[in-house]
């Protein structure tokens, strides 16, 4: 994998994955991304996004049935299915995901 910016070749590095959903601080453990060495550039692989947006709505779907926020299940993780790839996508964007180092992250995917 190379860097789109800088064209080193980028390290597979397993980090958290944290953001806030609807007032619950949801987080993934060891997430598989590729970071530069050389400007940090953070490069998210399809199948970590598919990943994350998976464990994200399994522990929504889990703390809205202990709150009994949920009826249908069913309807409910048909709906979460059609957002979850949206949300993290913009959710990246937007900044919400951050490493232990403060740095400033070009993100692609
Ligand atoms: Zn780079």
């Amino acid at each position: 994998m190379r860097c789109k910016y800088c064209g080193r070749d980028m390290i597979r590095v397993k980090t958290p994955f944290k953001r806030p959903v609807k007032g619950e601080m949801i987080t993934v453990h060891d997430i598989e991304v590729y970071r530069c060495p050389e400007c940090k550039a953070v490069f998210i692989p399809n199948e970590t996004i598919k990943h994350t947006g998976k464990k994200v709505g399994e522990k929504l779907l889990k703390v809205a049935k202990e709150r009994g926020r949920i009826r249908d299940e069913k309807e409910h993780l048909r709906q979460m299915q059609e957002q979850k790839q949206i949300d993290i996508e913009e959710g990246i964007k937007r900044g919400e995901y951050k490493k232990k180092e403060e740095m400033p992250l070009k993100i692609f995917t």
